[in-house]
């Protein structure tokens, strides 16, 4: 347990933190709350800063905008306001400040209704013990609000919810869960545990909307541990609860997590495709990632490598040509390559089209062909297309013999 004293040094760590302060300072109590709290206790130096105020958060972060510069981006539904202070101050990029509130859930899954209320409930209506921790902000000697044990259940490495229904309450709150288990090495408490299971077998997660679970799946997609966190998702049910096509392969979301690296896929994508991939009916998913709302480039992609990767990677372990593998390869997303590898492709000819052959082009185009007398049609595209992979395989060397074999292929069609 840290003294106030250490406390207060932890606090004035984080980069303009004196500064916020002294802008707050004729502003409503304000706190230092959640994860920044939580990553303070255990001496790391949190990312985001997230502010509560017992009053107007608006005008709180409009207080704060005029000190430090930035703008000022207000969420009226539920008295929140986002501060993105200008790199230039070396500031936390992201200052988010919420009026303290209490939160009642009508339909679970759904957004919760919000009215005012005092720290104290504010910090009840949170999701775990260890989130649910708040320090003043303007107070000469900062002290720690800790009235459901979130100190107690950091030291012991636990994440413990706050109440029986909470998960039915909000689902996203299991993936929060898994991810900071896996983020934080901590372990569900046994109560927790036993909560979550029952959700998931009350089929909880298929009442939140897509895009709340994109945004807390994706998250621990891209967490380092992720494959932990999908093992424990498998363990908990968690998976196809979500979406029966699912199947949380945590080796799988490793070596696509690691794969994209090299095939500059988004590992965050490959991963998710990884999820959808040891299913044999990937077209089953297509409407759970359409609900995801991630953008129709990123469902393409996931979607795409899901269902072509099994069998690109068994393509791969055979002898192909140049051409071959340019023909196989090419309009394949990123992400499809890199689950290819992650399914045991070898490495060699994928990184051979990625680092050569998608580049090689031909010397020269259909105006030569037409400058040499050819008329123009489709058979003039096919036969530069017969060229161009007679090149990638080694057989012709230079522009005029392009030329000589394209206007052949030209004449012959
Ligand atoms: P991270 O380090 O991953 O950003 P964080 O704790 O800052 O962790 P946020 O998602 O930014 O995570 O949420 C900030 C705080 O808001 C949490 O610490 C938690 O107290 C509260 N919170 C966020 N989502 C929920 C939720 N679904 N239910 C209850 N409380 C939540």
């Amino acid at each position: 347990m840290l003294t106030e004293r250490q406390l207060a040094e932890r606090v004035g760590a984080i980069p303009g933190m004196g500064r916020i302060a002294a802008a707050l300072a004729d502003a409503p109590p304000c706190y230092l709350v959640g994860g920044a709290v939580r990553d303070l206790l255990l001496g790391r130096l949190p990312a985001d800063v997230d502010i509560a105020v017992e009053g107007d958060a608006e005008e709180a972060a409009r207080l704060l905008a005029a000190e430090l510069g930035g703008t000022v981006e207000p969420h009226r539904r539920f008295g929140t306001a986002t501060i993105a202070p200008s790199a230039a101050t070396g500031l936390p990029h992201e200052i988010n400040l919420a009026g303290t509130r209490r939160e009642t859930y009508q339909v679970p899954g759904a957004l919760p209704e919000v009215e005012p209320a005092p720290l104290s409930e504010d910090l009840r209506r949170r999701d775990f013990t260890v989130n649910a921790m708040a320090v003043d902000l303007v107070a000469r000697q900062p002290a720690l609000h800790d009235p459901l044990g979130g100190c107690d259940d950091l030291a012991a490495g636990l994440i413990r919810v706050l109440h029986p229904r909470s998960f039915e309450d909000d689902p996203t709150r299991l993936l929060r869960a898994v991810r900071y288990a896996v983020r934080l090495g901590f372990a569900l408490e046994p109560g927790t545990e036993r909560l979550a299971r029952a959700a998931v077998a009350a089929g909880a997660p298929a009442t939140v909307s897509g895009g709340r679970v994109a945004d807390e799946l994706l998250d621990l997609l891209a967490e380092a541990e992720a494959p932990a966190g999908v093992a424990l998702m498998r363990e908990l049910g968690l998976d196809v609860a979500l979406c029966p096509a699912l199947a949380a392969d945590a080796d799988l979301v490793a070596g696509a997590q690691l794969a994209a690296g090299e095939t500059g896929a988004d590992p965050v994508l490959a991963a998710l495709a990884a999820l959808l991939c040891r299913r044999a009916e990937v077209g089953g998913a297509a409407g759970w990632v359409d609900r995801l709302e991630i953008g129709a480039a990123a469902r393409d992609a996931v979607l795409r490598a899901a269902a072509s990767a099994p069998e690109l990677a068994a393509r791969l372990r055979g002898p192909l040509a140049p051409s071959a593998l340019r023909r196989l390869l090419d309009g394949e997303p990123a992400e499809a390559l890199a689950l290819a590898l992650a399914l045991g492709a070898p490495g060699e000819p994928v990184l051979d089209y990625l680092g050569r052959l998608r580049h090689v082009r031909l010397e020269i185009d259909g105006a030569d062909l037409v400058a040499a007398g050819v008329e123009p049609s489709p058979a003039l595209g096919r036969a530069l297309d017969a060229v161009l992979e007679r090149k990638l395989d080694g057989e012709l060397g230079g522009r005029d013999a392009e030329l000589a074999a394209a206007l052949a292929a030209a004449r012959g069609a």
